[in-house]
């Protein structure tokens, strides 16, 4: 146990069978996404190649060259970066290069021109969300001066990719347009003279409800870790589970005003339990009044303010012991909340509350749980024969 007394477990075994789940989908054609630290869930890009994901896409260069220092040799794709970054190291160390801009396009030829070799880059095209990507009256200049590079034998366009704004609500008609905008686009590489062999502009949701077509390649980030952002399938295991460990427990009669403000007042006698966890390792201080957490079986609510490093739990007649485990979230299989629940009680999405619990809490210790997990998820029998 960590010394402060929480702890996050990364079920490596559900992140596989999410990963199997996904490779039978699309027939093995999924690039994992691992950025943010794979959502929080830490060193998991060799479970998730040995499940059945064929590459591996992050969003910065830093992310992707230390997966490659760490010993990983899949293709690496790395998408959001200035123009400034250093890509004679991604190309020294195999990293392929989504392109949204010339200026990016100029750096990446002119670093792999000094190194004497051909950097690998995937064409971004933004089909919709004016976000990244290359805008679409700017698309068919970009092909051009690609094909020139090419032709210097500076880069080779293996990659075409989109990414799509709505594709959580499948219905949405923006799906439609968004997916003409990236047909349009790969017709026009081709007639630039481009070949590429990888096309991709699915993520989770649209892979999972078939919003669009999966192409060559489906990037798949959420639903890696049990997140469905179009809540379309119970196919996918939530990943993470946060336990805390009680400080210390009191008795309080009827009318104890609890935390800053005295936001809650207990109504009758009741027992508090201290846990030393608290919005400084990421708990969403929104979710104050309304969190619940798994106590000897039983749901008990969180009262009083969320605090920076601790939150109070009322546990009824229930007196805890100190250092007795209490489960802030999990998978959900015992009655414990889980990471959507989290989400829903502080207005944000399931994403935002494992990438901020995960790597970026530092006070809190993360295992990765390898044993039990495995047999856990061979015995139940939807692992590669998903209903989707
Ligand atoms: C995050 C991201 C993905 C993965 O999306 P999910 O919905 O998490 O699967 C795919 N492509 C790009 C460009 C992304 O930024």
């Amino acid at each position: 146990m960590h010394p402060t007394g929480s702890e996050l477990i990364v079920h490596d075994a559900a992140i596989r069978e999410n990963t199997a789940t996904f490779a039978a989908l699309t027939g093995g054609r999924v690039m994992a996404v691992l950025k943010a630290d794979a959502f929080g869930h830490g060193a998991i890009a060799r479970s998730v190649l040995e499940a059945g994901a064929c590459s591996i896409g992050v969003a910065a260069l830093p992310e992707a060259l230390a997966l490659r220092e760490g010993g990983v040799d899949a293709p690496l794709l790395s998408w959001l970066n200035t123009p400034d970054a250093d890509f004679e190291a991604a190309i020294h160390a195999r990293i392929e290069l989504a392109v949204p801009s010339a200026e990016h396009l100029h750096a990446i030829g002119a670093a792999a021109a000094r190194l004497g070799t051909r950097a690998s880059v995937h064409l971004h095209a933004d089909v919709g969300m004016a976000r990244d990507g290359c805008p679409p009256r700017e698309w068919s200049a970009l092909c051009t001066l690609a094909r020139e590079y090419e032709a210097i034998g500076a880069i080779r366009v293996t990659g075409i990719m989109g990414h799509l704004s709505c594709a959580d609500d499948p219905e949405h008609p923006q799906n439609i347009r968004e997916r003409l905008v990236f047909e349009n686009a790969a017709r026009t590489a081709g007639r630039r003279g481009l070949s590429p062999r990888a096309l991709h502009l699915a993520a989770t949701a649209a892979t999972l409800t078939g919003a669009v077509p999966r192409f060559d390649v489906s990037r798949i980030g959420a639903g890696l870790f049990g997140i469905d952002p179009s809540r379309s399938t119970t196919a996918l295991r939530p990943a993470l589970t946060l336990r805390s460990r009680v400080v210390s427990v009191r008795e309080v009669g009827a009318g104890t005003g609890v935390g800053y403000g005295l936001d809650f007042v207990s109504e009758r006698r009741t027992h508090l339990a201290l846990l030393p966890v608290g919005y400084g390792d990421g708990l969403p201080r929104e979710a104050s009044g309304k969190a619940e957490v798994l106590v000897r079986g039983r749901r008990r609510p969180l009262v009083g303010r969320i605090s920076m490093d601790m939150v109070v739990v009322d546990t009824g007649d229930d007196v805890l012991e100190p250092n007795e485990a209490v489960t802030l979230f999990g998978p959900g299989d015992t009655g414990e909340p889980t990471v959507a629940e989290w989400a829903e009680w502080s207005h944000t999405i399931e994403h935002e509350i494992v990438t901020r619990l995960g790597s970026r809490a530092s006070r809190i210790s993360r295992t990765l749980d390898t044993a039990n997990a495995v047999s856990d998820a061979r015995t139940r029998d939807t692992v590669n024969t998903p209903q989707l």
